[in-house]
């Protein structure tokens, strides 16, 4: 079997504009395009990267965009159709200028392509650089853990999700690797007909790696369930915040000393009932 050896491709609208810039220095109409070009091939927010890659700002600082990535996954033995025993597309494709990624980058796209979530992981060990981060996905024995990878986070769109109007689907449950436990089949009854019941997919974001086989399998015309980089998707509460319930949370309130307590808003400066009763006239 021919390997596939990828490529960055230059097009031609690169080397136009990359002439200009170097042949002539950039005049006010040249630098407007140029500025106008270089915007175009920066990653979207909503660009997902390969396993274990750092986070967005470090990894484009160290990918050295060499596609070893890409093309361990292309090559690996599970991506062979069992018919043809051909290779299949990569999940992992280098950046060309018409994507929505830095040129040259590694990306996927789950709808076309979702992570296969490999157990050896095999684009992850050849990342000559570290860009992609093998202790992220190394359990405390050294062993690579393909439930430690972290891509991105399923979303359910209640609104689309057929299963929310109480037919029964359950298409991204049985597709996604980790069964039952990144996603699970809530229970509910559907007080609309009194004797049919919802199953609805609820998505446990601890456990989520962001592969994209619930995406890729989903029935809708449109995607219901999707994955987006987490920190697009998550909330962060704050520090000040504790949860009563969490031993974790409890230990890491005990530990801080009252220096690092701040003060958030100007009321919280003081006792409570010096200001409940502000405004109020008692007769
Ligand atoms: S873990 Fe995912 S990205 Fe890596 S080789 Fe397998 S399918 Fe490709
Ligand atoms: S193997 Fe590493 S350095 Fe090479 S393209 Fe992939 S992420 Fe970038
Ligand atoms: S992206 Fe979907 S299929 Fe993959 S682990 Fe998360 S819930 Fe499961």
């Amino acid at each position: 079997m021919k390997k596939e050896v990828k490529k960055v491709h230059i097009t031609p609208r690169r080397r136009f504009f990359t002439n200009i810039a170097q042949g002539t220095g950039m005049s006010i109409m040249g630098g407007l395009l140029w500025a106008g070009y270089a915007q175009k091939a920066k990653s979207s927010a909503l660009t997902l990267r390969p396993p274990a890659a750092l986070e967005e700002e470090d990894f484009l600082k160290t990918c050295i965009k060499c596609g070893l990535c890409s093309e361990a996954c292309f090559n690996r033995d599970s991506n062979r159709d069992k018919e043809t025993l051909e290779h299949r597309p990569a999940t992992l494709k280098m950046a060309k200028a018409q994507d929505d990624a830095t040129i040259g980058t590694p990306f996927f796209v789950p709808s076309e392509v979702p992570c296969y979530m490999c157990e050896d992981i095999p684009c992850v060990p050849v990342c000559p650089t570290e860009a992609l981060d093998i202790t992220s996905v190394s359990n405390d024995k050294g062993e690579l853990d393909f439930k430690m990878m972290n891509m991105g986070l399923a979303v359910v769109d209640s609104n689309s999700c057929i299963a929310f109007w109480g037919i029964q689907c359950d298409a991204c449950y049985r597709a996604c690797p980790l069964l039952d436990e990144a996603i699970k089949l809530e229970y509910d009854r559907n007080e609309r007909t009194g004797k049919h019941a919802f199953l609805k997919p609820i998505v446990d974001m601890n456990i989520c790696t962001g592969c994209g086989l619930c995406e890729k399998a989903c029935v809708t015309e449109k995607p219901a369930i999707f994955v987006r980089p987490r920190e697009l998707v998550l909330g962060k509460p704050g520090d000040h915040y504790v949860k009563g319930w969490d031993a974790k949370d409890q230990q890491r309130v005990a530990q801080q000393s009252d220096k690092d307590m701040t003060t958030h808003t100007e009321r919280s400066k003081s006792e409570a009932v010096d200001y409940l009763n502000t405004g109020v006239d008692f007769e």
